[in-house]
């Protein structure tokens, strides 16, 4: 019972962990919606929604829900300053539980919802650890259109930085010139981070847009700059 109540007071936690008698149905109000049935044995399979669960009756994997919330999948908080190394670990221990070798006993369908819980968790941890998908994600959960690069075309004096960064990279020949290249886009991209984790802070959600703008011109100059790095 113990167990049963801390899951439901922490709704964020992870359905997995709780051991199966948390899981069995409990007593429901008259207002409770009526549990999802699982799709194995047809007993009800409440709580969790949204998370990665296992039916408490025949143990059979669920299927993910409509468009999880990613922050809450990956047990973060809903916030642009992430805890990267908390995403890691809950990366890795979701990708060992949800891994589709683990299932390659069980039926066809649950190897499937296998598959698509890990492409979800694969999904989840790139979109979040990168900064710039992790602010445009943000920004998709409150509403806000997504930042476009056009946001940017009244700052010209960004734009010449932009152009002058990508004839530097055109007319860069050598390792050096390529490495000068490489540090000055990543010292750029660290400062805009720093910009857009302080507009998210100030609930700017505009500013963050217009700076997540901004980042998208980077990394396409990091694209570039990768190509180039390529040996032909
Ligand atoms: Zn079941």
């Amino acid at each position: 019972m113990q167990a049963a109540l801390r899951q439901h007071l922490g709704g964020a936690r992870w359905a997995l962990r709780v051991s199966e008698a948390a899981l069995r149905p409990r007593c429901v109000g008259p207002a409770s919606p009526p549990a999802p049935r699982c799709w194995s044995c047809g007993g009800p399979v409440p709580g969790a929604a949204g998370l990665p669960h296992f039916c408490p009756s025949c143990r059979a994997l669920q299927p993910p829900g409509p468009r999880p919330d990613l922050f809450r999948l990956m047990d973060c908080d809903r916030s642009f300053s992430l805890d990267v190394q908390r995403l890691q670990r809950r990366f890795r221990s979701l990708q060992r539980a949800l891994h589709p070798d683990r299932f390659g006993q069980r039926p066809p369908k649950e190897q499937h919802y296998s598959e698509q819980h890990s492409s979800l968790v694969n999904k989840a941890y790139q979109t979040l650890l990168n900064p710039l998908s992790r602010g445009l994600y943000l920004l998709e959960l409150n509403g806000v259109e997504p930042a476009q690069e056009t946001d940017c075309d009244a700052d010209s004096e960004f734009l010449t930085e932009i152009m002058e960064i990508n004839e530097k990279l055109a007319e860069s020949k050598n390792e050096d010139s390529l490495e000068e290249t490489e540090t000055l886009i990543k010292v750029k991209r660290e400062e805009l981070t720093k910009e857009v984790t302080a507009a998210f802070e100030r609930d700017d959600l505009q500013e963050a847009k217009k700076l997540l703008a901004k980042m998208k011109y980077f990394a396409n100059l990091e694209d570039k700059l990768k190509n180039k790095k390529m040996p032909s």
